[in-house]
């Protein structure tokens, strides 16, 4: 029951949202969470859609970087009813060819698949494992469990070879630093398509995110049980602690009195006080909304109202089986069909661009490519005993040419199609092996979740001017607003991604402002002396 006085309200029941709200409850604080939807999660869904006992996670998926994120830890959630896995075969991309380049946990094994198409790669592959994945991991954390710095702070806090090496990354576009290191056309087109499963897009100035993204290529976890097995934990934590989560309570408006922010006002009338802050871990341009646009300066409204929400979105097929599936490619190596993040659907490079600019020009692209998995292969309680349940997700454009419509009048034809395709690598997905299929389209995305606008999986997307510093604005990048007792903790800041990383920095922002208990250590902030 909603009775009594909060020390905080946080809008957004997303794992974000809740993330920061149990690391309030360590702080001694008595939060309360605000959900619109009639459940909790935001992208951290798992559903049965299609037939009874078979769970798809309709969003995130894949957990990256978990064994080194601090909210595991410091919140000991496996005591509320998380856990995961990371398999041991951790990527795999299989060609049409009937070759495969497999990624496992143990990089000697990656390197001798690598060494199938170059030994040069195999070397390069070596070379960024043991520098970026391992010696320098503590640095990528505590990158990413910080406020972002400005580029001349970054800069005098990353010394030596390595520190330096590091941000010559920071110019070049994705293509261009995949280009720089690797040789083999299939490994570049398999690398290429990879960095853009973060919303990123190949433009000048995103080169870091290569380097972090290929930090983790071996850190992917699956969450048992779904991925809502997350705020499901996280909520179970708040509550056990004083806190509270509601659900199907939308923030119509967050109250601000005298330049603070004082409270929310729900869409059914109801009004909660806060004592010390609100924190919004729904996208920022929504979060002016809620407060009245003229509370900000005119550079954040610009800003905000110009933001950028990504031209590509993704289209899932989830499909409930009797076997899973079986690669062609498995004859050229058989651990394909143990890789966890599989990728396909394209050829050479030419086709990965293609794809990009047809999705930024709202068409379907000819070549459809992307990843995918088998999570039963994992773990088994994704389906009922004996059975599986795999999924693909395309990247493609948010609207059709006849509007993003255009997907539910097509969904019949769409699902076919996708079908057909996945059939081409895996030939074992006949009409009697599938029980059952459901299309996720990227309007279903936007429906489900009013964070993910135009489908955009991470709140914005990953270009320079809405990245580090400039995500969301300079003025807001410290989960902070110009609102007093206003915080920022949803993915359209520093982070994104299922890592809890802004809600993690707000929380700290919101501990360090109130000088309340900390009872976790902090990250440090990023230096490396090479
Ligand atoms: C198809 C797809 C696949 C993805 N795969 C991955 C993956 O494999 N790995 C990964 O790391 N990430 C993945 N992502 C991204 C990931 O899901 C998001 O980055 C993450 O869920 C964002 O978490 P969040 O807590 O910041 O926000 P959200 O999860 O969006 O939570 C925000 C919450 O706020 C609620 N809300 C909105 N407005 C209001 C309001 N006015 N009042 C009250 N509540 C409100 C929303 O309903 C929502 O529940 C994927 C996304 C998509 C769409």
């Amino acid at each position: 029951m909603t009775t009594g006085a909060f020390d905080g309200i946080v809008v957004g029941a997303g794992h974000n949202g809740l993330t920061l709200a149990a690391y309030m409850v360590l702080a001694g604080q008595r939060p309360l969470v605000l959900e619109r939807n009639k459940w909790i999660g935001g992208g951290c869904t798992t559903e049965e859609p299609v037939v009874p006992g078979f769970r798809f996670n309709l969003h995130s998926n894949f957990y990256i970087g978990l064994d080194n994120a601090p909210f595991v830890r410091d919140l000991e959630l496996w005591r509320f009813g998380f856990s995961y896995v990371e398999p041991p075969v951790q990527q795999g991309a299989t060609f049409r060819d009937g070759t495969c380049i497999v990624i496992h946990k143990d990089v000697e094994r990656t390197c001798a698949s690598l060494a199938r198409f170059s030994r040069h790669d195999a070397d390069a592959f070596r070379h960024l494992h043991t520098t970026w994945t391992e010696s320098m991991r503590p640095l990528f954390t505590s990158l990413l469990y910080n406020a972002p710095l400005p580029p001349a702070e970054l800069r005098a806090r990353l010394g030596g070879p390595q520190g330096a090496d590091l941000l010559s990354h920071a110019p070049l576009s994705l293509f261009e630093a995949v280009d720089r290191h690797f040789e083999d056309h299939r490994v570049k087109s398999f690398l290429k398509l990879f960095m853009h499963v973060t919303t990123a897009e190949n433009e000048p100035g995103t080169g870091l995110l290569f380097a972090s993204t290929m930090a983790n290529i071996t850190r992917l976890a699956l969450p048992i049980g779904g991925s809502s097995a997350l705020p499901q934990a996280l909520a179970r934590l708040v509550e056990a602690g004083g806190g509270h989560v509601e659900t199907g309570a939308e923030v119509r408006e967050i109250r601000v009195k005298g330049g603070r922010a004082v409270g929310v006002e729900l869409a059914d009338g109801r009004r909660f006080a806060a004592r010390r802050f609100v924190a919004s871990a729904i996208d920022a341009p929504a979060t002016m909304r809620l407060c009245g646009e003229s509370a900000f300066s005119d550079e954040i409204r610009a800003k905000l109202n110009a933001w950028y929400w990504g031209s590509h979105s993704l289209l899932t097929i989830h499909l409930a089986l009797s076997e899973p599936p079986m690669y062609g490619s498995a004859k050229f190596d058989p651990d394909i069909e143990r890789a966890f993040n599989l990728f396909m659907g394209w050829d050479d490079t030419a086709q990965v661009i293609r794809c990009f600019d047809q999705c930024r020009r709202g068409e379907l692209p000819d070549h459809l490519m992307g990843n995918g998995a088998c999570n039963t292969r994992f773990d088994p309680s994704y389906a009922p005993a004996g059975k599986h349940a795999a999924f693909w997700w395309p990247f493609a454009p948010y609207a059709l040419p006849d509007g993003p419509e255009g997907w539910d009048r097509r969904r019949k034809e769409y699902t076919a199609q996708l079908l057909d395709v996945w059939r081409q690598y895996a030939p074992n997905l006949t009409d009697g092996n599938v029980l059952g299929a459901y299309l996720f389209t990227p309007l279903d995305i936007e429906r489900r979740n009013r964070n993910m606008v135009r489908g955009a999986a991470r709140m914005g997307a990953y270009v320079p001017s809405q990245l580090g510093i400039n995500r969301p604005h300079p003025l807001l990048a410290s989960y902070r607003s110009p609102i007093e007792g206003l915080y920022l903790c949803g993915s359209s800041n520093h982070g994104g991604g299922v890592n809890g990383a802004p809600g993690y920095n707000a929380a700290n922002a919101i501990v360090d402002d109130f000088r309340l208990s900390r009872p976790w250590t902090p990250i440090d902030p990023p230096s490396w002396a090479g």
